[in-house]
Order: structure tokens, then sequence, then C-alpha cells
């Protein structure tokens, strides 16, 4: 068997095998090794959308 176990990791787009790799924090897609190792724990779709302004509803009173 030739299989590869290579999965494109979804933080950096490079690819990465898949079983030193970790799931993304948000949605438990491929994260590769080196990427988990800088600190990396979500792809590039949960980092937008972890970084997106949303809308957060303050107390009124400040
Ligand atoms: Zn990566
Ligand atoms: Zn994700």
């Amino acid at each position: 068997m030739t299989a590869t176990d290579a999965m494109e990791c979804r933080a950096c787009g490079r690819e990465e095998r898949a079983s030193e790799g970790y799931p993304c924090q948000g949605c438990g897609t491929f994260i590769c090794q080196p990427c988990n190792m800088r600190g990396v724990l979500l792809c590039k779709k949960c980092q937008e959308a972890d970084t997106a302004p949303r809308p957060i509803t303050r107390p009124a009173a400040q």
C-alpha cells in the first residue's frame, strides 16, 4: 500500500502528514504539526471568523 496520509493544512495550505496534525479547535479540520507548534490552533477560516468584527452588546451604562 502506497497510500500517503498527506492532508492540506487549512491554516498554512501546505501538505503535511495527517497523522501528525491536529484538528482545528473551531471546526475540526486538519491543522499541521508545524502550525500547531507555532501556536496555531485554528484554520484560516476560523481565524478570520475569530478576528472579524462582530456585534458586541456592551452594557449601556459606562
Ligand atoms: Zn500548517
Ligand atoms: Zn477551523
